[in-house]
């Protein structure tokens, strides 16, 4: 359904999609609002009726309503972290994660209703104040992904609302439900009608109509380079504001003098948590260590594959099976390239109650250069190639020959080789002896280079996606005062 005004309904048009379980194609979860422009109109006018109310609501007003919010996820966690099961696939466990960020962040968020919201700035001149305010853009619209369906949304839902703006929500199709509980449950914590507005739909329809609406001041988009590139253009075309969240190539480093069983169960969860489905995932490993790639191959072939709702699971399907081919089809890219040497995996696995889901065997590569497709393309499956390097310069070189710049990790106990990593990479996030997963909401999140735009989501920085800048003086001298002009000119 389709939430416009603080009514559920269903599309306009009456147009419904299907909703399946990644895990079992014959289980439907649901037909859902299939939107076009006529609902994105109707949402956007809803959030033009809201907007006045909103903004003029006190900011640790609209703070209380996430800390309502993040009681209703806390209190829901386990009924919530099932559906996302059941909807996208992933491992329960990893369900209760992505449903904690959105807790921990609300609660971040709710702290910062009561924290410095600008500066006060000197003057040149005598009886004049000077500070900064942040204003809301007005009706930003945010459209997300299916891989984080409930993190990513409260990634920008909160910000978006502590700022006084309202919105339209688009979420991914395969993630729809993920959506419309989490609306459930910040109505139940007292969101005023039209505030929040959710258009369900196919991206080329109900997101190109909301990105195109002239209403939507800014556009907070997290997916795909290609699809952010569109987005893009068309921002750029009527001068609105736009935030991206693109694809990445992430990457980490195990130098020789590595704790090799540390590197391996780090690397391990990196790449193929959630199925290497994270734009955090490590789909890349510059290795040193010689012992490094048998000691992944051998804890890599004990994963055990599975519906993510079986809590023995280590590897849960792919989103759908247009997404499995595509996997496929950069592990054939990948095994036609002779430079690389595929180690394990490499093929779809449907024996028995597997043939229902989208599963892809753990597939590691080694010998690879870092010009390879595979070595350079994000390919959000459960694919890592591993690039041999001859001493740190190479391996950091290596790491950075990449479009991308979101996550990178080194593994050592050398602290000149962390520093050097630390200070030499070119990526927005970096870890030390740990893996390129796992950000926490009080950190700035996003990537350099065609990762992004700049803008940063989480952490304070969140803010500065939904708002302008507003510098304020006050002059109390009750005479006209010239900056820049010396006393009587
Ligand atoms: P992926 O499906 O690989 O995560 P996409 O970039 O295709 O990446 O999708 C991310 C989000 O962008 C989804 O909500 C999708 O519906 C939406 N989307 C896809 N194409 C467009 C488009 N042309 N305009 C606006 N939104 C789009």
């Amino acid at each position: 359904m389709n939430l416009i005004g603080g009514q559920w309904l269903p599309a306009r048009s009456g147009r419904t999609m299907e909703d399946r379980n990644p895990a079992d194609g014959d289980d439907v979860l649901g037909d859902v609002a299939r939107s076009d422009g006529d609902d994105v109109d109707a949402a956007v006018a809803a959030a033009k009726a809201a907007y006045e109310r909103w903004r003029a609501t006190p900011m640790p007003a609209r703070g209380d309503l996430l800390r309502r919010v993040g009681a209703f996820l806390e209190r829901d966690k386990d009924e919530l972290s099932r559906l996302m099961t059941r909807e996208m696939g992933k491992t329960l466990k990893e369900a209760r994660g992505d449903v904690q960020e959105g807790i921990d962040f609300a609660h971040f968020m709710a702290g910062q209703a009561r924290a410095p919201m600008g500066e006060t700035v000197p003057s040149e001149l005598p009886r004049k104040l000077s500070m900064t305010l942040r204003h809301p853009i007005g009706i930003v619209g945010l459209i997300t992904p299916w891989n984080f369906p409930i993190a990513i949304p409260t990634w920008k839902l909160w910000p978006a609302l502590l700022a006084g703006n309202c919105v339209v929500l688009k979420p991914a199709e395969d993630t729809p439900l993920c959506a419309q509980r989490l609306l459930e449950l910040l109505i139940e914590a007292g969101l005023p009608a039209g505030v929040v507005n959710v258009v369900q739909g196919i991206g080329e329809e109900a997101g190109a109509a909301l990105v195109a609406h002239a209403d939507v001041g800014a556009v907070s988009f997290t997916g795909s380079l290609d699809t952010g590139r569109l987005i893009a253009a068309e921002c750029g075309r009527q001068m609105k504001r736009y935030s991206m969240e693109l694809g990445s190539k992430n990457v980490s480093i195990v130098m020789p003098d590595a704790d090799v069983e540390l590197a391996v169960e780090g690397i391990a969860w990196g790449a193929f948590a959630t199925s290497g489905q994270r734009c955090t995932a490590t789909s890349r490993v510059v290795s040193l260590h010689p012992e490094f790639a048998d000691a992944l191959v051998d804890k890599v072939v004990t994963y055990r594959l599975g519906p993510g709702s079986d809590e023995s699971v280590d590897l849960a399907p792919l989103i759908n099976r247009a997404q499995r081919d595509r996997v496929m089809d950069y592990i054939r890219v990948g095994r036609e390239d002779d430079r690389a040497r595929l180690l394990t995996g490499g093929h779809v696995v449907d024996s028995g109650e597997l043939a229902k889901g989208n599963y892809v065997a753990p597939t590691v590569f080694a010998d690879a250069s870092p010009s390879m497709r595979i070595a350079q393309e994000e390919i959000f499956g459960p694919v890592t190639a591993i690039i041999p390097a001859g001493d740190l310069d190479e391996a950091i070189a290596a790491a950075n020959s990449t479009q991308f710049g979101l996550s990178a990790s080194i593994y050592t106990n050398d602290v000149n080789a962390a520093m050097r990593a630390v200070t030499e990479l070119e990526f927005g996030i970096v870890y030390v002896n740990a893996p390129t997963i796992g950000a926490e909401v009080q950190l700035p999140f996003g990537g350099m280079k065609r990762t992004g735009n700049g803008f940063r989501e989480a952490g304070p920085h969140a803010l500065d996606e939904f708002s302008e800048w507003k510098a304020v003086s006050i002059d109390f001298s009750a005479r006209l005062q010239k900056a820049q002009f010396a006393e009587g000119e």
